[in-house]
């Protein structure tokens, strides 16, 4: 087995970038889902994505996109400073990030922080349609968990707004809503 694969499954961290994986994501999910439900208190998750990620692999290569990932890695880990929230690489281009304790607007802060790090930072994407560099789209779910709502349903809702935000331009991010399914607002 791979070094990268054993610490994976040792410790619950992602090989490549060295965040938090999916599986870890999941578990911390489950407590902070359960405390912000005896609390009452809000609990946010942002779900961001590379936009026009496969075109960046085919323009340079595979490993300049593992280098890609990795340095997008770190801006979000630089830029979420609050110790309490999670930080995972939740698929190959996907990044989760739970905040308890945040409502929407400590959200939207934290996902436009985000994203303008990674559009300042200008990692060269020629065949983007958006921008010269590499940019994300995110998603963003806030929920007080309650017993009649699903833990999943936190996911499925950022899921939504993500496809939202890529829908509507990209380089940017959604709010999830109950009314308009996805709304972006910011
Ligand atoms: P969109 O803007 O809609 O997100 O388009 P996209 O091209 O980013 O989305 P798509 O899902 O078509 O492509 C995701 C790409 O991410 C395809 C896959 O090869 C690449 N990818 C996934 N995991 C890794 C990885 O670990 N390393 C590298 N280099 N590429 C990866
Ligand atoms: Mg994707
Ligand atoms: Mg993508």
């Amino acid at each position: 087995m791979k070094a990268n694969k054993k610490l994976e499954m040792l410790s619950m961290k992602d090989g490549l970038t060295g965040l938090n994986n999916r599986r870890s994501l999941d578990k911390q999910l489950e407590i902070e889902w359960k405390y912000a439900q005896e609390e009452k208190e809000p609990l946010s998750f942002l779900l961001f994505d590379i936009d026009y990620f496969k075109a960046y692999n085919d323009t340079y290569g595979h490993i300049q996109g593992d280098e890609c990932l990795k340095e997008v890695a770190n801006i979000a880990k630089s830029v979420v400073f609050d110790e309490s929230a999670f930080v995972a690489r939740y698929g190959g281009e996907e990044f989760g990030i739970l905040l308890p304790l945040a409502n929407q607007y400590e959200a939207i802060k934290m996902a436009e922080a985000i994203r303008q790090q990674v559009e300042q930072r200008a990692i060269i994407h020629q065949a983007s349609d958006v921008f010269k560099g590499v940019t994300i789209s995110v998603g963003i779910m806030t929920v007080v968990p309650s017993e009649n709502i699903q833990l999943i349903s936190i996911v499925h809702g950022a899921d939504q707004a993500l496809y939202e935000a890529k829908r509507t331009g990209r380089n940017r991010i959604s709010v999830y809503s109950h009314h308009k399914e996805a709304d972006s607002n910011v």
